[in-house]
């Protein structure tokens, strides 16, 4: 009998601990183990990783990520009442299993944490966003992690991946990837999750490039993004007019039009507008 088959189904494991689910902690659980082997697999090959899992909750994902052989699971969940589940997952995978109780925005994970090192998981979706933001936004790079595989709420997801011309194109899409490779790689409609949220979700896996796609100050590109997207209707030459007084001129050197909107604008177009304020 494998691990897996020792430990009982997860709405037992609900029952058992009595983990109710709390509105305030963002608890969508996942109880298809088919379904979090699957996601378990979008993180691509574990066998050589440490993974960080932030929110286990009762341990669905975390079971498709040690079946899916991960090296090592780090699972850093707020819940105190989901600990003693994710014990008995502990207990099925002798040495793979560390749990962290605490705060995923307050805790160092790379205190128990062996390069190199995939994330994964199913958080609240405020909590998520967070993350993703200082995951990308590292004093240095690259960053501790190889690849991301988080799921978000659909709208979300599609704002990290979109492209020049889409309405959903902005800072997130260029944060994202100006340092990682980025894809949607599941949708879950809500009846996937126990409860079922209001909107529909969707994993999204980002690898992170060895270095930013292209050249570029990030403080500069990111005060130049923000005041693009800001006033993301208005013309680039009005919308920037704050930060240079020869905007116009700027941004036609660097081949931009300054007529143009901040959405039209390719990442690589902002990186060297970036550029030509450090030169
Ligand atoms: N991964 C589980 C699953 O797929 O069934 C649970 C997912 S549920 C959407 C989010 C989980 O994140 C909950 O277990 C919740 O308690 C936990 N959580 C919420 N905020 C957290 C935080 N700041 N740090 C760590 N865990 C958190």
């Amino acid at each position: 009998m494998s691990a897996i088959d020792s430990l009982p189904p997860l709405r037992e494991v609900i029952a058992t601990h009595q983990l109710s689910a709390r509105k305030s902690l963002g608890q969508n659980f996942l109880l298809d183990l088919n379904l979090t082997a699957k996601i378990a697999r979008q993180a691509g090959d574990l066998a050589d990783c440490d993974v960080l899992e932030i929110g286990p909750g009762p341990g669905g994902l975390t079971r498709g990520l040690l079946t899916q052989g991960a090296r090592k699971v780090l699972a850093v969940e707020k819940d105190s009442r989901c600990i003693p589940a994710l014990r008995e997952i502990a207990a099925a995978y002798p040495g793979r299993l560390k749990i962290v109780e605490g705060d995923a925005l307050l805790i160092d994970p790379m205190a128990h944490l062996t390069s190199p090192v995939r994330v994964a998981a199913n958080l609240p979706y405020n909590v998520g966003t967070e993350l993703l933001v200082r995951w990308l936004t590292p004093p240095i790079w690259p960053p501790f992690w190889q690849s991301l595989t988080l799921m978000f709420q659909r709208e979300v997801a599609e704002r990290i991946v979109a492209q020049p011309g889409s309405k959903t194109y902005g800072r997130l899409a260029i944060l994202a990837q100006w340092r990682a490779d980025t894809r949607i790689a599941m949708s879950l409609p809500p009846g996937a999750f126990t409860p079922p949220p209001k909107v529909s979700s969707a994993v999204v896996h980002l690898t992170a490039l060895p270095e930013p796609r292209f050249p570029a100050n990030p403080r500069t590109l990111e005060r130049i993004v923000a005041a693009a997207f800001n006033q993301r209707r208005k013309m680039l030459r009005a919308a920037l007019k704050g930060l240079a007084p020869d905007i116009e001129d700027r941004l036609q050197s660097v081949g931009l039009r300054p007529t143009d909107r901040a959405e039209q604008v390719p990442l690589e177009g902002f990186c060297a507008l970036a550029r030509s304020f450090d030169s």
